[in-house]
């Protein structure tokens, strides 16, 4: 939506508002909840999500929020939209063993997009292109949680791991899909796809011989990951057609991946694009699309060193086929280096402002001038070469 007036057209008249908030849309979703009970005085807002987990406190400031479910919530979410009367105000709940446990979706009761975004024109319930593959697309997890403890990142301290979705209903499902209005490309949303070696050799063999056709499709993996079990990966990408490869490559530099406790090195980072660039190459030989990354990388992270944001870009620029995701460092709450630059004064960001603009400034005490020069291509001496990624600043 993009106005106030659009959104309190598409609250009036419902008795129930249930949001998934996370730290990003809290200001959207505290808006969301005042507009709301100001249009419908007796409807009820519940509420749970990632922020709700990482920061209960601010959500019980907002009144508006009748209930807050801290921790997963798809076993509860049935009793308390049938019963809200039941539940405490904030209560926990616990989530699934695995997501074989979850009841596949059933895409049409999402809300169908009118008048505004009719010229968009995509397959409802599908979603439109948005730069990864060819529309309509289809979103789908096979996980939830990855195990990795990264500084920035620390879903896994809030959100128990659990079991992936079993192959067979993940092939189904798009099966299903296709038939009913036929998909253009698949984003596997899980955070961390590429991991436990025994499920992704279970995808690679049934997936080609199953699925109706093999959708271009976009996941993750992280770079170790890569490097340990290149074979593994080469199969995936040639025989499954995984065309868009996401890596939090994040840094160039050694000294600030300890630092984000990436647990991966500039030796990893390297291995991955040497791979990528390689399997690429032998596709595009062979008349095939060839893959790509979608590259995350993370610049303006504090105690960064001008030296190590240039090996930043110029890994970037050793990959050859690439859409570069890069943002500038956010210290969110709930991940272990938001809270220190939270509990130090140093975070710009707050609870009226959390966002995911990736080029706004967010913490205090970095250089972000010389960040916008060096996106804009003000040292192509010091990187050698091609430096203007000012259009890469893009929230994943
Ligand atoms: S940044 Fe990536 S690898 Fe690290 S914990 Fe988050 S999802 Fe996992």
């Amino acid at each position: 939506m993009n106005s106030r007036r659009q959104l309190q057209k598409a609250l009036i008249g419902y008795r129930m508002l249930i949001m998934n908030v996370r730290s990003y849309t809290f200001p959207m979703a505290r808006l969301s909840a005042r507009l709301f009970k100001n249009l419908n005085p007796n409807g009820l807002v519940l509420t749970g999500g990632m922020h709700a987990s990482i920061a209960t406190e601010e959500m019980q400031e907002v009144q508006e929020f009748d209930k807050i479910c801290t921790g997963p919530g798809e076993k509860i979410i049935v009793s308390l939209a049938k019963d809200p009367a039941a539940f405490p105000r904030v209560f926990p709940a616990e989530g699934a063993k695995s997501m074989g446990e979850w009841p596949r979706i059933d895409r049409r009761l999402w809300p169908q997009p009118a008048g505004w975004f009719l010229p968009l024109k995509f397959n409802w319930p599908l979603e439109p292109a948005c730069g990864w593959g060819p529309g309509p697309v289809a979103t789908v997890l096979t996980s939830r949680v990855c195990p990795w403890q990264c500084v920035f990142c620390n879903e896994n301290s809030y959100i128990p791991n659990m079991g992936r979705k079993p192959v067979d209903e993940l092939i189904d499902e798009l099966n299903d899909l296709d038939e009913r209005f036929g998909v253009g490309s698949v984003v596997i949303h899980d955070s961390m796809f590429f991991q436990n070696p025994s499920y992704l050799k279970e995808f690679i063999d049934k997936y080609p011989r199953r699925a109706r056709k093999l959708w271009p499709y976009w996941a993750a993996a992280r770079a170790d990951s890569v490097r340990q079990w290149p074979e593994l990966f080469e199969a995936l990408v040639k025989e499954t057609n995984w065309n868009t490869v996401s890596i939090g490559f994040e840094s160039g530099s050694d000294r600030v991946l300890r630092l984000l406790n990436k647990e991966c090195t500039v030796e990893d980072n390297d291995f991955a694009i040497d791979l990528v660039n390689r399997i690429g190459d032998d596709m595009e030989k062979v008349g095939r699309t060839p893959v790509k990354f979608w590259a995350n990388i993370i610049l303006a992270i504090p105690g960064e060193t001008r030296e190590d944001a240039f090996q930043t870009m110029r890994m970037l620029r050793r990959m050859k086929r690439v859409l570069p995701s890069i943002s500038y460092y956010a210290p969110y709450p709930g991940s272990v280096l938001g809270h220190q630059l939270i509990a130090e004064g140093k975070s710009l960001m707050s609870k009226d402002n959390y966002h995911r603009f990736p080029g706004s400034e967010k913490t205090r005490g970095v250089d972000y001038a010389f960040y916008r020069d060096l996106l804009a291509g003000k040292y192509e001496k010091e990187l050698g070469g091609r430096t203007n990624y000012s259009d890469a600043l893009i929230k994943a």
